[in-house]
């Protein structure tokens, strides 16, 4: 285990904080900069006064943030957060990443694992920072990480005894580029695996990972081709034929949640030898996290839903096809994409109505209207009360927006508080009704 005497922490959230107790508990020496504690002048000071042997780095900074540029100048090693908290757990670790589904995959796999007997935390992006994890639970069987792919960047030594990439989706390019930049920082998951660890990804990206990373590891495919190891069938799991997965009923018991997540942890169970009744169980009784795909309730025979963190289109899809029966879909906000076209089809088949908000509203009108009804909404109160006086019982209104919620709202988090708000004042009503 690699020690530090001299670390300095970029960023004073609860990363930056946790990585700080997490040295002085050993010993070192610390020093937080962060945009509070004198953000330039503060670092420029730092680096000029005092010799240090780390730089840690809280989750939110990219690259080429010019403090890391700084930082990379005077030769300092960067180590992210989750990595240096990592490094000091003992028992086995469990890595998710991807564009979609993360939080929900490893709330999964937890629950299964404590359903196991087992003693597991969940780390990382999730919320908990990994340095206070191991801080708080030292004697753990298991690790659950969430990893962004910001949180990859910095990789130096982090391995896991299985890795998951969920999916690929061009979403956060801004950030790394282009799509090629994209998938291989994700592909850093798997740079420092060993030969006996388990590398799960899509199947249409396995040959290009592989050819990436190296053929030396345990690499096992999961999705809907042919010739993938793990594939969802009409509400179970096969491995070739064999089924080792039961998802029926299930929150993953839909084509795009059965292939991607469903069968990337179905991959996770037998690779690790885990117990499928164990994840059977834990599946049936997982809540859904609030704003991904949170089923409200029910007013007049109408489902109200809340996916406000659907903030791409892949995401948006998924929703609407999780849904059974017609869906009145609340959409728009602040675009990520500029290709509206690849969900055309998901809207003609399973869309009554789309109710359009924000300042994507017009480019989705233009976009869908010739496959699917569309109404432009300014506002999500006014989508919210127009969908609701054309919902009919059996019907589903869906928010699950496709799009970043910054033009009207602070975070999906307040988008989706906000269509709960709607949904208990309708609720209210409708009781006073009786
Ligand atoms: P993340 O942690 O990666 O942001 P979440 O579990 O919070 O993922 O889910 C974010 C959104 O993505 C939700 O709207 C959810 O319904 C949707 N989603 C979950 N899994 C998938 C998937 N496999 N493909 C596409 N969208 C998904």
């Amino acid at each position: 285990m690699q020690t530090y005497s001299n670390a300095l922490i970029l960023g004073a959230g609860r990363s930056g904080r946790a990585a700080e107790r997490l040295m002085q508990s050993e010993g070192a020496r610390t020093l937080v900069v962060s945009r509070e504690s004198g953000g330039d002048d503060g670092l420029a000071c730092a680096l000029r006064d005092d010799a240090f042997d780390v730089c840690l780095v809280s989750p939110g900074f990219a690259l080429d943030h010019p403090w890391l540029c700084a930082v990379r100048e005077q030769g300092i090693p960067l180590l992210s957060e989750f990595e240096l908290g990592w490094s000091r757990h003992r028992g086995r670790t469990i890595a998710v990443t991807g564009s979609n589904g993360k939080s929900t995959a490893v709330k999964w796999i937890h629950e299964a694992l404590c359903d196991m007997g087992l003693r597991s935390a969940i780390g990382g992006n999730y919320g908990i920072p990994a340095c206070e994890v191991v801080m708080e639970s030292p004697d753990l069987d298991w690790l659950v990480l969430e990893v962004s792919s910001f949180q990859l960047e910095t990789v130096q030594s982090f391995r896991a005894d299985a890795a998951i990439v969920l999916n690929i989706l061009p979403n956060h390019l801004d950030r790394h580029g282009s799509m090629e930049g994209y998938w291989k920082t994700k592909a850093r998951l798997f740079e420092c695996a060993g030969p006996d660890d388990i590398c799960l990804v899509p199947d249409a990206w396995l040959e290009l990972f592989r050819d990436a990373v190296g053929p030396e590891r345990r690499w096992v495919s999961f999705g809907p081709g042919h010739a993938s190891d793990f594939r969802y069938q009409s509400g179970r799991v096969l491995a070739g034929q064999a089924p080792v997965l039961d998802l029926s009923g299930c929150l993953f018991d839909t084509p795009v949640l059965g292939d991607c997540t469903g069968a990337a942890v179905a991959g996770l169970v037998v690779s690790l030898s885990l117990d499928a009744v164990s994840f059977r169980r834990a599946a049936l009784q997982l809540e859904p996290l609030p704003h991904r795909f949170q089923r409200l309730g029910e007013i007049g025979g109408v489902t109200y839903i809340n996916d406000s963190k659907a903030t791409n289109l892949a995401a948006m899809a998924a929703g609407i096809q999780a849904c059974s029966g017609g869906v009145h879909l609340i959409a728009g906000g602040l675009a990520k994409e500029t290709d509206y076209t690849f969900v055309k089809e998901i809207l003609a088949e399973q869309v009554t109505r789309i109710y359009l908000i924000g300042k994507a509203s017009e480019a989705m009108y233009q976009a869908w209207n010739m496959v699917c009804s569309c109404v432009e909404c300014d506002t999500l109160e006014q989508a919210f009360d127009t969908a609701e006086r054309a919902a009919a019982e059996g019907e589903t209104i869906l928010l699950s927006p496709g799009c970043a919620s910054f033009d009207q709202f602070c975070s999906f988090e307040e988008r989706g508080a906000c269509f709960e708000a709607l949904f208990n004042r309708a609720l209210k009503v409708d009781k006073d009704a009786l």
